[in-house]
């Protein structure tokens, strides 16, 4: 048993923050017996190891739910909207992923930087290539991340060098997940990773429905992110009634499903979403850097629907989900500044935290697994230092205004741990 001595702070219930000023984390091995104040636990567990880590605080280790491994060093290239910035930048850059070589060193930096941002969950698209992808989860298996990823398909509107053939796709699609998901320990899982629907012909689709309903895995796509791309849609599929009806009707609206973006939604598509249980991610600095729009998430979550934040890297300019979380306000700050709609108003840190931790584990369908401090749950930390993103190098008690600091002046000095099942898979405990 191990007992960790430091502020403790998380956000299990929208809009609250939990704090725990001198607290203490009893940890046994991968899981968190018991969270409560030191002067608490401490005498009952005599025998513990005592790491004292004050003045730092411990969080939930951050949720990640929308992130694309291959497109990391093709990021932050500024200038354009969606269709012709995956052309120009992301496609050049994912097509580097056939030689399985290049896959590997890739794989290494993306989830060593994701860690030291205190990031202990992602949800991960690779690229079309099977070996690659395989690749990325021996990684990911070493590294300690927590894990859900799957390679991207797409068998039409693709370039040359990046489309398959639906059979190929569906059935390295299987193989994959048939050796990753649920592997070690069920730290890794598989999510069946259609691109969007423009490049996914209805066979593909359908196919990618049925294998995650067969064997329990994930879905990730992408929706309503971008007008030309709803254009597009509604020539493709004339016979949908909208974006999320061309998914609806190919079996891609699962409980497990996870929608990217989501900005330009009608009432009737978040309906269909919120009756199927599936859950949109959130990718506020991608939706700014694309130009592509601002979700009017308060409205979202007030309708019940699940929603995580996801970095979107590369349109996304940062692994780090401090800056995610910071932007998400600021996004919802700059939607309100106009019409200043109690419909829209601002979301709080303390929202976004609990966005980034125990509502991402809602949006996976992982509570009570990861996402708060509770005893029970995995040991998915983050062990912060507040003093650093203090101009004075202060601690301050107040949680709120700690967490304030913490998110819109982020840097990775402030990440003293990333612990994920037990195990310090970036940093140390003490
Ligand atoms: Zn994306």
């Amino acid at each position: 048993m191990l007992l960790l001595r430091a502020h403790l702070l998380d956000a299990p219930v929208f809009g609250a923050l939990r704090s725990i000023p001198d607290g203490a984390l009893l940890l046994d091995g991968a899981r968190i017996a018991e969270a409560g104040p030191c002067e608490d636990l401490a005498p009952r567990h005599t025998g513990a190891e005592v790491r004292d880590l004050r003045p730092c605080w411990i969080l939930p280790g951050l949720m990640d739910l929308h992130v694309h491994l291959p497109q990391y060093e093709a990021v932050a290239m500024d200038g354009l909207e969606l269709l012709p910035w995956l052309e120009t930048h992301i496609f050049p850059s994912e097509a580097r992923f056939a030689d399985p070589r290049a896959a590997k060193p890739a794989a290494e930096r993306f989830f060593a930087d994701a860690l030291a941002w205190g990031t202990t969950t992602a949800v991960v698209y690779g690229t079309i290539h099977a070996e690659a992808t395989d690749a990325a989860f021996q990684v990911a298996e070493a590294c300690g991340l927590r894990t859900v990823m799957g390679k991207v398909m797409m068998d039409r509107h693709a370039p040359e060098g990046l489309t398959e053939t639906a059979e190929a796709s569906l059935s390295e699609s299987g193989s994959l997940l048939r050796r990753w998901h649920g592997a070690a320990g069920g730290r890794l899982s598989y999510a069946l990773a259609p691109r969007f629907a423009p490049m996914c012909s209805p066979e593909l689709m359908r196919g990618a429905g049925s294998l995650a309903e067969r064997h329990g895995a994930f879905l990730q796509t992408h929706l309503s992110e971008n007008r030309e791309e709803l254009a597009w849609v509604a020539r493709l599929f004339p016979e949908a009634a909208n974006y999320t009806d061309a998914y609806a009707r190919h079996g891609l609206l699962q409980r497990r499903t996870l929608l990217g973006h989501g900005i330009h939604l009608d009432g009737a598509e978040r309906a269909a979403i919120r009756a199927a249980g599936a859950s949109l991610v959130h990718c506020p600095t991608s939706n700014a850097f694309l130009a592509s729009g601002i979700m009017p998430l308060r409205r979202w979550l007030d309708e019940g629907l699940a929603v995580g934040l996801g970095t979107d890297v590369g349109a996304g300019t940062s692994l780090s989900m401090w800056q995610e979380m910071a932007m998400a306000c600021t996004a919802s700050k700059l939607r309100w500044a106009d019409a200043r709609s109690d419909a829209d108003r601002p979301l709080r840190p303390a929202e976004a935290l609990h966005l980034a931790t125990a509502g991402g584990a809602r949006a996976l369908g992982l509570e009570g697994v990861t996402g708060t401090l509770d005893g029970g749950s995995a040991a998915d930390l983050v062990v912060v230092d507040p003093r650093v993103p203090d101009p004075a190098g202060r601690v301050e008690d107040a949680p709120d205004r700690v967490l304030s600091r913490l998110l819109y002046r982020a840097e990775k000095a402030m990440v003293k741990a990333a612990v994920v099942a037990g195990r310090a898979c970036h940093g140390s405990l003490g």
